[in-house]
């Protein structure tokens, strides 16, 4: 079965047991292959909570620029660079994500010149459009689009396990948005952010579930949190979608 792993599920600041909104999908193959989506922290330390091993990444995603998406890409750099990867590691993301993440990279050359067997980075430049190919890789079929996160380019993204149907969406920072009920039609699994309101660029708990409901998906995960008690927002957005839940912070889920 395919697995979601919410690798953090707090907004740039968040409760003391959340960190930034990252993510993966990993299925029962062996050897085992994760595919990450976001960097705003020390994701790879993320994804061995959830049990995950460094050597299994397959691909990174960056949604877009903002630093609680991007600013933990030297680490993991750094981090794949120690556990001995030789193969290049691709990094998939709209033009604007990518070059913020190369411009992080480039900020460490004085430290990382001299190192040797550094990993290429595959860095795979996408299309700001709906229906953008991001992940055409075996067992993934991804694609994106655009969402509503201000004047900041930013993705929404929709993971098909292509082996089962299975399919998972990712709304990542946005209003509620057209182009996220879209991504999701049917998913059984939605992801969606819920920091706050639509004047920061963001949604709350029931404009995520509208959306939920919208796109008449099976299952809730509200990240992307903001700190504090979230319990009415989470009432609120059950009378609207009724199988909404708070992302478990390393908490892993088939879908
Ligand atoms: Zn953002």
């Amino acid at each position: 079965m395919p697995t979601l792993h919410l690798l953090g599920t707090g907004a740039a600041i968040s409760d003391a047991h959340r960190t930034t909104t990252m993510l993966a999908v990993s299925d029962d193959h062996s050897p085992p292959r994760t595919l990450v989506v976001d960097c705003g922290g020390d994701v790879l330390q993320r994804l061995q909570a959830c049990g995950r091993p460094i050597d299994s990444v397959d691909g990174l995603i960056i949604t877009h620029a903002h630093m609680d998406h991007t600013s933990g890409f030297p680490l993991l750099m750094e981090k794949v660079w120690l556990d001995g990867r030789d193969r290049a590691l691709p990094v998939v993301g709209i033009e604007p994500a990518l070059a913020q993440a190369k411009r992080l990279w480039d900020a460490y050359e004085p430290v990382h010149v001299d190192w040797d067997g550094i990993p290429a980075i595959d860095w795979r430049v996408v299309p700001h459009e709906p229906d953008a190919p991001f992940w055409t890789h075996p067992p993934w079929t991804i694609t994106a689009a655009p969402v509503d996160h201000g004047d900041t380019p930013n993705v929404g993204l929709r993971i098909e396990h292509a082996p089962t149907g299975r399919v998972l969406a990712y709304s990542c920072d946005t209003t509620p948005a057209k182009s996220v009920v879209d991504l999701a039609s049917t998913a059984d699994t939605l992801v969606h952010e819920a920091n706050g309101g639509p004047t920061e660029n963001h949604s709350t708990a029931v404009g995520a579930a509208e959306v939920a409901r919208k796109a008449d998906v099976d299952r809730l995960l509200l990240v992307h949190l903001p700190p504090g008690d979230k319990s009415n927002q989470l009432r609120e957005a059950r009378a609207i979608f009724p199988h909404t839940d708070l992302g478990d912070e390393l908490g892993s889920y088939s879908f």
